[in-house]
């Protein structure tokens, strides 16, 4: 059986083509690093052609090549010397890998194109929203509209035989993660939302021109625009000073509020841009802590369009066990910075991905579990 040349020619084809499918997937994979360096700055995915970032020459064909240039240019440009982000090859090697297990999985069906077209449009929305805390309408709506045109057109993907059955599961399951996740968004903020700092030998904080640095003498303060600290509208920053000043003005005892649009200090109030100049010190802040985004909710919304209401809940628990276990050592190894919101985003992509290959194993694995 092992020498028959038949089984050999369909194996070295077997081989062939899960070559074929890595290397579409890594030059789909750089593809998807221009849409995740682009959608979130609303540059045109298309035009112009690569080019580095921070020079702006155009990049020549060999120093374009999928994983390999990255490795051959050492992650430099090769004109300016500038470091190439690893995220570059790492979002490569991910689309490449995942196309590949897909094709290990599936073979040849159309479960494998359907899904290696979410698995690319979900890895887009992970490294933006690791990177600047959003998730791209394209992703999240997009992928909702394309799931529920999928299950329509295969219905099987939501065991279904007909079309309209299809176009039901995959209604329910959008509107059970739509639903289920604003809920679960809306409880999070109104519990957890806000909360109080204490800093023993006090934080000072300054804020100029809708930027914001606070320093609490441990780590190496970092400055960060105030819409990319408070997301929500809200979400707010809000302290007694114990000194400081605005502009000539004294802030000792004043209540300072700080939100996405103004600056409240006392009785008056500037919008972010106007306002003059803050340098305050306070003992305790209260500081907004982001259960998470409406884009969390969208994207949730989508993995429901594609494979109905039982993903949604698997997604759910998984995201967030992995969640609040990454969260916390994040913390323990004090790699977080204060106030930034953790995005939750990667977490339910991860999920999705695990439903993808385990999902139907799992769910008959819980079906059958002997009961004591
Ligand atoms: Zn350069």
């Amino acid at each position: 059986m092992v020498d028959s040349p038949a089984v050999t020619a369909t194996e070295s084809a077997f081989v062939f083509w899960s070559f074929v499918v890595f290397v579409f997937g890594a030059v789909v994979g750089s593809f998807l690093n221009v849409c995740i360096h682009r959608m979130p700055r609303d540059l045109s995915i298309v035009r112009p052609g690569s080019h580095c970032p921070h020079c702006g020459k155009p990049l020549r064909w060999y120093h374009n090549i999928p994983l390999l240039s990255w490795l051959a240019l050492r992650a430099r440009c090769a004109f300016c010397g500038t470091a190439i982000s690893p995220t570059y090859f790492i979002v490569e090697l991910l689309n490449a890998g995942l196309w590949l297990a897909l094709w290990l999985k599936f073979g040849p069906s159309p479960e494998l194109a359907v899904y290696a077209l979410l698995i690319s449009l979900f890895l887009v929305g992970m490294f933006v929203d690791l990177e600047h805390y959003i998730l791209p309408d394209e992703v999240t709506i997009g992928g909702t509209v394309v799931g529920v045109a999928f299950c329509v057109a295969l219905p099987q993907m939501q065991g279904a035989s007909d079309w309209t059955t299809g176009l039901l599961r995959s209604v329910i399951g959008l509107l059970t993660g739509g639903g289920v996740l604003y809920l679960v968004r809306w409880f999070g903020n109104l519990m957890f939302g806000r909360k109080v700092h204490a800093f023993e030998k006090g934080v000072s904080l300054v804020l100029d021109k809708a930027r914001l640095q606070l320093d609490d003498h441990e780590e190496k303060p970092e400055e960060e625009a105030v819409k990319d600290v408070l997301t929500s509208k809200r979400d707010r920053i809000q302290f007694q000073a114990t000194s400081g000043r605005i502009g000539e003005q004294n802030l000792a005892g004043l209540l300072v509020r700080i939100t996405k649009e103004d600056l409240t200090v006392g009785g008056q109030r500037w919008t972010l841009n106007e306002a003059p100049r803050l340098e305050a010190v306070a003992h305790e802040i209260e500081l907004p802590r982001d259960a998470m985004g409406l884009g969390d909710v969208k994207l949730m919304m989508a993995i429901g369009a594609f494979f109905g209401w039982t993903a949604v809940l698997f997604s759910l628990v998984l995201s967030s066990l992995l969640g609040s276990v990454v969260g916390l050592l994040l913390i323990a190894f004090r790699a977080h910075q204060w106030g930034r919101p953790i995005p939750y985003g990667p977490y339910i992509v991860v999920a999705s991905f695990l439903w993808i290959f385990f999902g139907t194993d799992l769910t008959q694995w819980c079906l059958n579990f002997p009961i004591h």
